[in-house]
């Protein structure tokens, strides 16, 4: 959400007919200063400290509502839980294998990929997506202090 500003997500959101409630409003101000890639479940434990009475399920219907109107990029993990990330531009994410963490890698590595593999399979709208798994720096400097 970083390019878009959150004025212009709430200009569009209002302009495809979509109320902004409290809790809808919340939701997007958290993805908005975040970079931390949240689960709902951290969404939903921050919001409950701010707002009385939301539900989990509240939580997962408005961040599906987002992913389906492209606000908001959901990332998932297998068996994990989703995590949700608000910076729609296309970017690369580096996932630390020990604690977890999900960090932005801002890198065009493959600049054009998409109408290749369109021009070559027929698809249309083809986002491509890169995982890098490794061990971060926090964890690399916990691992060194253990010795
Ligand atoms: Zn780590
Ligand atoms: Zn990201």
């Amino acid at each position: 959400m970083l390019t878009h500003g959150l004025e212009r997500t709430v200009r569009y959101l209002r302009e495809r007919g979509v109320r902004i409630t409290p809790q809808r409003q919340a939701i997007l101000e958290y993805l908005d200063q975040t970079d931390s890639h949240p689960t709902a479940e951290t969404i939903h434990k921050w919001l409950s400290s701010r707002m009385k009475g939301i539900s989990l399920a509240t939580v997962y219907n408005i961040l599906h509502l987002y992913r389906d109107l492209g606000i908001v990029m959901e990332l998932s993990y297998g068996d994990m839980s989703s995590r949700y990330d608000g910076n729609f531009v296309n970017h690369y994410h580096i996932t630390c294998r020990d604690c977890g963490g999900v960090f932005d890698y801002h890198r065009d590595l493959v600049d054009g990929i998409e109408e290749r593999a369109e021009r070559d399979t027929g698809f249309k709208d083809v986002i491509h997506r890169v995982e890098f798994v490794g061990v971060c720096p926090g964890c690399q400097t916990e691992k060194k202090g253990a010795n």
